[in-house]
């Protein structure tokens, strides 16, 4: 086996089956073998689906053996002609299949306890690779197959997931934590805001480009960056040690625009500061519609710090409920800081908080002129200390504008929060 040398072992994954390959199905064996191999530390590598063809799949066995320590294959176990797992295996391996009486006796006696009597094609389960250790199903017909060929283990499972996980939990994982190697794999999630993607990579990558091990990710999502780090070690104070290496000189470049070292999203940051500093929050949506409110709301236990808000889409409503003056809204328009301003005071005044956030924007795809296009947003944030405006040009289409200014307002309190710029 590679897995006897100290090397970190890397795992693949094949899902077996032509309805993954349509619309209406979806592979989701592999997260669970994928969050099961990270927990004793493996890496998985490479992952596909491959639809019930047996040259197919014997090719693609063959590769990802050649590559990787640990295959697991999932499905394609069945009795009838299209389960073609277990030859194409054999195929790829150059083994035979050897037909075992005692587990079509298994079949035949799990038939009668129900009634019903084994047909012909159900003996096809009952063959198994040369060498193979059997792995029991005690959900379902399909046996499971462990298989170790040439360094490398290839291991068949069943596809329905309540039988996969059952016999992986029993009878696979035992194996594998004495094959593995002591590994231990933690992850650092950074989040940030207020910088394009492209910026981000590269003020960091100079840092984590030096190291393969962690792995560095960038996910990218309508204004909110995250950084993942993956780091593998043989223990888990080694690991978390060599997170802190990298995330030191990572963090120090990103300053304030760092806002999460734990992957919390911004909403409960920021949440966590009110409560820390007793204060409350109240929120008047224009162009936003109540998305401010529903992202401070998706946070258990927001009802200590987040007292309510106003949507107010019409300037009747911003006048009535808000406060706004008619002049105001005449003179200067609703999308504009005056408005976004009168806007805050209202609410803050109207709901007795520490602070309230208005949103005044053209989020389009209509209603914009030459002096005020689509994606022009103005927030206003109403404290005791006054009131500030700032405005932005967001670029794309509705659902994006939106998202990117309930990203910014909030934002713009976690700032005052933490008395930043
Ligand atoms: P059986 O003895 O039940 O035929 P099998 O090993 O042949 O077992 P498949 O026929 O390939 O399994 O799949 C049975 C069902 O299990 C599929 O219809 C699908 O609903 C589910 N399934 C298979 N593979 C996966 C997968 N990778 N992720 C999620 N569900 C799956």
């Amino acid at each position: 086996m590679k897995a006897l040398t100290n090397a970190p072992l890397d795992a693949e994954i094949i899902a077996v089956g032509s309805e993954m390959l349509t619309a209406e199905r979806v592979d989701t064996n592999s997260l669970y073998l994928t969050g099961e191999l990270n927990n004793l530390g493996v890496e998985v590598v490479f992952k596909c689906v491959i639809g019930d063809h047996r040259d197919r799949l014997a090719d693609a066995v063959q590769r990802s053996l050649g590559r990787s320590a640990i295959v697991i294959l999932s499905g394609g176990l069945g009795p009838t002609e299209d389960d073609v797992t277990r030859e194409a295996v054999a195929q790829a391996l150059g083994r035979q299949l050897i037909f075992r009486p005692a587990i079509s006796a298994a079949l035949e006696q799990r038939f009668a306890r129900t009634k019903r009597k084994m047909s012909e094609v159900n003996k096809r389960q009952a063959f198994v690779m040369e060498g193979a250790e059997v792995l029991l199903n005690d959900r379902g017909t399909a046996p499971g197959q462990w298989i170790e060929a040439s360094g490398s283990v290839a291991i068949l499972l069943p596809g329905p997931p309540h039988e996969l996980k059952s016999m992986f939990a029993r009878e696979c994982l035992p194996r594998l934590a004495r094959l593995v190697p002591r590994q231990a794999i933690r992850t650092a999630f950074l989040r940030i805001t207020g910088m394009p993607e492209s910026d981000l990579d590269a003020l960091i990558s100079p840092v984590y480009k030096k190291y393969q091990n962690p792995v560095t990710t960038i996910l990218a999502a309508s204004g909110d960056l995250q950084v993942h780090l993956r780091a593998r070690c043989s223990t888990v104070a080694e690991a978390e040690a060599l997170l802190s290496e990298v995330t030191a000189p990572i963090a120090a470049l990103l300053g304030d625009r760092l806002y999460s070292r734990t992957g919390d999203p911004l909403e409960v940051v920021v949440g966590n500061l009110l409560r820390q500093q007793q204060a409350t929050v109240a929120v008047a949506e224009s162009c936003t519609g109540g998305m401010l409110g529903a992202r401070f709301t998706s946070t258990p236990g927001s009802s200590d710090y987040f007292l309510g808000g106003f949507i107010t889409y019409s300037d009747r409503l911003k006048t009535d409920l808000l406060g706004v003056s008619p002049e105001t809204l005449k003179e200067f328009g609703a999308v504009s800081p005056e408005t976004a301003e009168a806007m805050a005071i209202g609410a803050r005044a109207r709901t007795a908080s520490t602070y309230a956030i208005a949103v005044t924007g053209i989020a389009g795809p209509g209603g914009a002129t030459e002096q005020k296009p689509v994606g022009l947003v103005y927030v206003a944030l109403a404290g005791v200390a006054g009131t500030l405006v700032v405005n932005r040009q967001f670029l794309g289409d509705r659902q994006r504008i939106r998202i990117f200014t309930t990203q910014m307002a909030l934002d713009l309190l976690r700032r005052r929060l933490l008395g930043l710029a």
